[in-house]
């Protein structure tokens, strides 16, 4: 149960709270009933020893014989009315004058307390009720069987103890299908939810006029969503103005010390100064490009133009500018392609992600090592790989590597970067539907490996 769905849980309290509450049920009715029935019994007992009194009464002065012809009507009259006797104060037989059920277990007077009484006795394997009731100078006795009462009781019980169970299902079944569906918009609100990210927190959930909690959540969450995206968009804002605003005067300093390197009486000093100004102005510009390229992405205007877009062209481009860099280091870069492979894309933002796949393999990789840029083109999907036999990312890093930010202990490689490009890989990625993923070994290399759908007209 403790994994069980909210449905199942409440179905099960349901169920267990209703077979309770039918189990009280029962044994309420099944006692009510069974006292009902021998109060019942009781009263007809009484009521025909009622009916021989007052023929004792108005047959007072009548010869005998007289008077067991007006008792013997009287009984025939009456149902089980061969269970009636009248006795003298002395326990002698009066009426009627012989016997109509010898054999029935009549009690002894002096077995009988001298006032109203009843009682049980077995008759023929059967239980009958007594009722003794003294009239002066007489006692009568009216039995009567208890059969059809127990035959009932039966009936009773045999009717509780398939009905409990059924009752039980049909509860349950029942119990579960409207919790089910009354906890559907709970399902609906949770996949929108889940549905919903950073790059489409404009979206809302559909919110049911139904003014109750399922309402208020709805309504809550889509309050909330607008707090989200309102922040998230000041954030927004402030780093694409922030990177915007910061371009200009880091591209400033940047020209500046470039026409200072230029400059041949610079002295030695001054020049690794000038030097390094400049390599940090690069880095600066570099990092608040990607700033600026991630801020506009969550603000949904990446200026992305979808067109027809040969992948292998751009690999092979973006291999040759690499190569420069990788024949520094010794390192090998191979490309092999299975053909041309067309997408559909924004040309620009590909040609982005095969750099920065590229260039962090070159990166990445000491000197001798071997970078593998492969990209292979079925009908259905295009998959590019870039190998490399470089440093590999510690197994720790790797759920984070396409966070923004993240990198290795830098000193491992001693390689400037800064941290936003997997982020924006992935970005860049996701904008096309493509899979991007990793596959990396600490010291032995890494393989960067995005998935492609190739999407056909009818699509
Ligand atoms: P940057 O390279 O600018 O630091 P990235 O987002 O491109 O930022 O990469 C994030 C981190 O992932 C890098 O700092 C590096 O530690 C690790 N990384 C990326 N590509 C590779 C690779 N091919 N081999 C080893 N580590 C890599």
């Amino acid at each position: 149960m403790k994994n069980a769905s909210l449905s199942l849980r409440l179905t099960g309290w349901f169920s267990a709270i209703f077979l309770g509450g039918f189990v009280l049920f029962g044994v309420v009715m099944w006692f009510d009933l069974a006292y009902s029935l021998r109060q019942g019994r009781d009263r007809t007992l009484t009521r025909r020893a009622a009916r021989i009194g007052e023929l004792l009464d108005a047959t007072s002065g009548d010869p005998d014989s007289a008077r067991e012809v007006r008792f013997d009507q009287l009984t025939d009259a009456i149902p089980e009315g061969h269970l009636i006797e009248v006795l003298d104060a002395g326990g002698k037989l009066v009426l009627p004058r012989d016997q109509k059920a010898p054999d029935f277990p009549w009690p002894k007077l002096t077995e009988l307390p001298p006032r109203d009484q009843f009682g049980d006795v077995d008759y023929n394997g059967r239980v009958f009720r007594l009722y003794r009731r003294p009239r002066h100078p007489y006692v009568i006795l009216v039995a009567g069987q208890l059969e059809d009462n127990r035959n009932m009781m039966a009936r009773f019980t045999a009717g509780l103890t398939w009905a409990v169970p059924a009752m039980l299902v049909l509860c349950a079944v029942a119990g579960y299908l409207l919790n089910r569906r009354a906890l559907q918009p709970v399902d609906q609100i949770t996949a929108t939810l889940c549905s919903i990210s950073i790059g489409n927190l404009s979206q809302r959930l559909p919110v049911a006029n139904t003014h109750d909690e399922l309402q208020r959540l709805a309504e809550t969450c889509n309050d909330m969503l607008a707090r989200l995206e309102d922040a998230v968009e000041r954030i927004n804002r402030f780093t694409a103005d922030a990177s915007h605003e910061l371009r200009s005067p880091v591209a400033l300093i940047r020209t500046v010390a470039e026409y200072a390197l230029r400059n041949p009486k610079v002295d030695t000093d001054s020049k690794e100064a000038f030097e390094e100004i400049l390599a940090e102005s690069v880095e600066t510009s570099q990092l608040l490009e990607d700033l600026l390229t991630l801020a506009r992405a969550d603000a949904g205007y990446g200026n992305n133009v979808f067109e027809p877009v040969e992948l292998s062209q751009l690999v092979e481009e973006a291999a040759a500018r690499q190569r420069a860099l990788a024949e520094a280091k010794q390192q090998s870069v191979t490309v092999r392609t299975s053909g041309p492979a067309w997408i559909t894309g924004d040309r620009s933002s590909l040609r982005r992600l095969v750099w920065i796949l590229l260039d962090n393999a070159v990166k990445y990789t000491p000197a001798n090592g071997s970078i593998v840029v492969n990209l292979m083109a079925t009908n259905s999907e295009v998959v590019l790989t870039v190998r490399d036999s470089g440093i590999g990312i510690p197994e720790e890093l790797l759920p984070r590597i396409f966070d923004r930010f993240v990198r290795a202990d830098p000193s491992r490689g001693e390689v400037n970067g800064t941290g936003l490009g997997l982020a924006i890989a992935k970005w860049i990625a996701g904008a096309h539907r493509a899979r991007l993923s990793v596959q990396s070994r600490e010291h032995e290399g890494s393989v960067f490996r995005v998935e492609f759908a190739v999407l056909h007209d009818a699509e």
